[in-house]
């Protein structure tokens, strides 16, 4: 209201003096204030400068009339109620007023100003609603504006941002994805939406880390985490995610929003300081800080299982020479060489690091038998005595090997490291490329096993191996039908060597292939002489190595000698090991066809201590199986091993193949394995392995 307070403003324009006297009395009483205007003019001039709330006009009147008046009024303000005032008999002026936007009229001379009032009153609440509803209007629009800028400025921001964003419903699948989400995961909206976030699952996560992760946003609570996802490409990245339950005005759950930050650089970045702060740059190998960690909870593992384990330190002994002649480009290849060497003979389980310049540090796998140390340590030696090929030019690089074994040389890290470090040093100091143990014990078994070592190189020309002969006993006649070449090594001005010993050496360092083919030549010949010496056919067993077996063409060699000595392939059995064949594959098949087309016989030795499998063994063409001493020593008194040999008894049965015993002692061994239907007996009961005249005369006295 433009004049005081719940004082409405009435304009009454009339060019009748007394029509306006008796219109401003009246509603002056009635708590209007009125003003008054002589003709158009004015009444426009009023309106303007006076804004009254309510026009009251006639129209006939001199200079400008009520119809300009009601003109004048729709322009300025349509809201502002006009009612015109009009003599009788001039309806047509009314209908002309009305038309023009008059909002009342009322006939003149006013004599009932009741009924002005009422229409006054009428026209006032009517403007007044007029006025309300628009203001009405105008605020929700003004609001409907405001919301959606904000609405805008949000889906902006969202749509804008620098993280992806995912919002999905609360069976979890995804409504909304941002442009961000489609650059990172490269899914577009489409494959996106509809499906779960499953989509980008790495599975870098264990599915309780998911678990937990649902648990807690069902349960109304935000939940952050890290995820290593998975893009449409198949490449991984990291992202620091944070998940939030959406609720409706009830408080149930309707949507989730994810987002999520992508932390890939942040995480390679990580990974970098951690590669640097553990391990060494140029070989790729765990350095000493990571050494440390792995070595101490070595030891607290081995503490619990009463186990030992051995350290090597292993210094490069002309490393300065090599960088000062050839130049540190040149030092490094050598060094990564090195590297990859120790790696590939440092075996399974062995933990191999470098601390700095030329100084290795191996752990060896944790053993209950410290013997192990000597051969490892023998093999990483000997794995760096062969040249190196680097930049195409051979070179020759020995190493010093200092070595403690826990928990007798140290129990901690760093007494460990200490004493297979002096070690070294003394390794160094005895002669370059030498492997020195920190315990005097160990020393002298590795000393030992070099000197054995260096003997077994010239003793095949020294003509220092020889074959002893063990009996075998068919059942139930009791009769000799062959027998089993053993090995014997006597250096020359020493006591006879045993085969457990020396064999282990023969095969590490290849010469049991030369060696192998000696006791095929040496017991064939010996066979073929029995023969023709008039003793009755019996059969030649012998034992073939694993590299023997893989490396030489063993049916090549086995013909040659049947060829030469004339001796009948139907009376040669060829002792093989279950770990050798149970590689099931062509190659083995191959041999093993091989062989038996010569016509020899396939033997399975020490049958029972390793893992074959029923189905693959009735594959192979072996025909007959030696079950091993240690279960015929112990059947009789544990019952594990009387089921074993009784298993495998019943197993040869059924694969129809002959089942040799040996190590039988005993008179109830023998009886035992008869009743059970074992068919040879091989063991000091009968005989021990005896030399080739023994053996003849064993022969004699049991009038074969
Ligand atoms: P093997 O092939 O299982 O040979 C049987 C071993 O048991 C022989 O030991 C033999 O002397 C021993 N033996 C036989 N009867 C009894 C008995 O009643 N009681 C006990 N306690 N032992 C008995 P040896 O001669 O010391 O040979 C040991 C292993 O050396 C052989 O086990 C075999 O694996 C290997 N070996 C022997 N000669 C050769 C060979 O020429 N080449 C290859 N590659 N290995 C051989
Ligand atoms: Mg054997
Ligand atoms: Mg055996």
């Amino acid at each position: 209201m433009s004049a005081l307070e719940n004082s409405p403003v009435l304009l009454t324009i009339d060019d009748e003096e007394a029509i306006r006297d008796s219109v401003a009395a009246y509603f002056e009483d009635s708590g209007f204030t009125v003003i008054q205007a002589c003709d158009g003019r004015d009444g426009i001039d009023k309106i303007t400068s006076m804004r009254p709330d309510i026009v009251i006009t006639d129209l006939r009147m001199p200079v400008v009339d009520g119809l300009e008046v009601v003109d004048a009024v729709c322009r300025m303000d349509d809201n502002l109620p006009v009612i015109v005032l009009s003599g009788t008999g001039v309806l047509d002026d009314v209908i002309q007023a009305l038309r023009r936007g008059a909002w009342d009229y009322l006939a003149k001379p006013v004599k009932d100003l009741v009924a002005l009032e009422l229409v006054i009153n009428r026209c006032l609440e009517r403007a007044r609603l007029i006025r309300e509803n628009r203001d009405y209007h105008e605020n929700l629009e003004q609001l409907v504006v405001q919301r959606t800028a904000e609405l805008r400025k949000l889906t902006t921001a969202v749509e804008q941002s620098a993280n992806s964003v995912i919002i999905t419903n609360a069976d979890g699948i995804i409504e909304y994805v941002n442009p961000k989400f489609t650059a990172v995961s490269g899914y577009t909206t489409e494959e996106a939406v509809g499906n779960t976030p499953r989509l980008l699952k790495s599975g870098r996560q264990n599915d309780d880390y998911y678990a937990e992760m649902w648990k807690t946003i069902r349960s109304g609570q935000e939940w952050q985490g890290e995820f290593c996802n998975r893009a449409k490409d198949g490449r991984q990245f990291w992202e620091l995610c944070s998940i939030a339950p959406i609720k409706d005005e009830s408080g149930v759950i309707t949507h989730f929003v994810g987002i999520k930050e992508d932390i890939s650089e942040h995480k390679r970045h990580e990974e970098q300081l951690y590669y640097q702060a553990n391990f060494d740059g140029l070989t790729g190998l765990p350095n000493r800080n990571y050494f440390q960690k792995y070595l101490t909870l070595q030891l607290e593992l081995i503490n619990r299982e009463n186990q030992q384990l051995a350290l090597l330190v292993l210094d490069i002994d002309n490393l300065k020479f090599v960088n000062d002649t050839f130049g540190h480009e040149f030092g490094d290849l050598l060094l990564k060489e090195i590297a990859r060497r120790l790696e590939m003979s440092g075996g399974l389980g062995s933990f191999i690091s470098r601390f700095v310049g030329d100084e290795f540090i191996i752990v060896l796998p944790p053993t209950t038998e410290a013997g192990q140390a000597v051969l490892f340590a023998e093999k990483i030696h000997s794995a760096m005595n062969e040249a190196f090929v680097i930049k195409g030019s051979e070179i020759m690089s020995t190493a010093s090997i200092g070595v403690a074994v826990y928990p007798e040389d140290g129990t901690s890290v760093e007494s460990l490291l200490k004493n297979a470090e002096a070690a070294m040093y003394q390794a160094k100091k005895d002669s370059k490329n030498a492997v020195c143990f920190y315990t005097s014990e160990l020393n002298f078994q590795l000393e030992q096993r070099f000197a054995m070592e260096s003997k077994l190189y010239k003793a095949l020309e020294r003509d220092e191996f020889s074959l002893l002969y063990q009996p075998q006993i068919g059942l139930p006649d009791g009769g000799i039908i062959g027998m089993e070449a053993l090995l014997r090594w006597t250096p020359k001005g020493e006591e006879v060597v045993s085969p457990i010993q020396f064999i282990p050496l023969l095969e590490e360092t290849g010469l049991i292939v030369a060696v192998g083919e000696w006791v095929l030549w040496k017991a064939c010949t010996q066979a073929a002489t029995w023969r023709k010496q008039g003793l009755p056919p019996m059969r030649m067993s012998v034992n073939i190595s694993a590299l023997q077996f893989m490396r030489s063409d063993l049916d090549e060699t086995v013909k040659r000698v049947l060829d030469v000595t004339g001796y009948d392939p139907g009376y040669l059995c060829l002792e093989l090991t279950e770990s050798m064949i149970m590689i099931d594959s062509m190659r083995t098949m191959e041999k093993l066809t091989a062989l038996t087309e010569i016509g020899i016989t396939l033997s399975l030795d020490d049958f029972g201590t390793g893992y074959s499998s029923l189905e693959y063994l009735g594959r192979l063409p072996i025909q007959e199986l030696k079950i091993d001493q240690s279960f015929v020593r112990r059947m009789l008194t544990t019952k594990n091993d009387a089921a074993v040999v009784n298993t495998i008894i019943a197993m040869g049965r059924g694969l129809e193949m002959e089942l040799v015993a040996e190590g039988v002692e005993t008179e109830e061994q023998l009886a035992y394995l008869a009743e059970k239907g074992c068919t040879v007996i091989q063991g000091y009961y009968f005989s021990r392995p005896l030399a080739a005249d023994d053996f003849e005369r064993y022969c004699m006295e049991q009038k074969c």
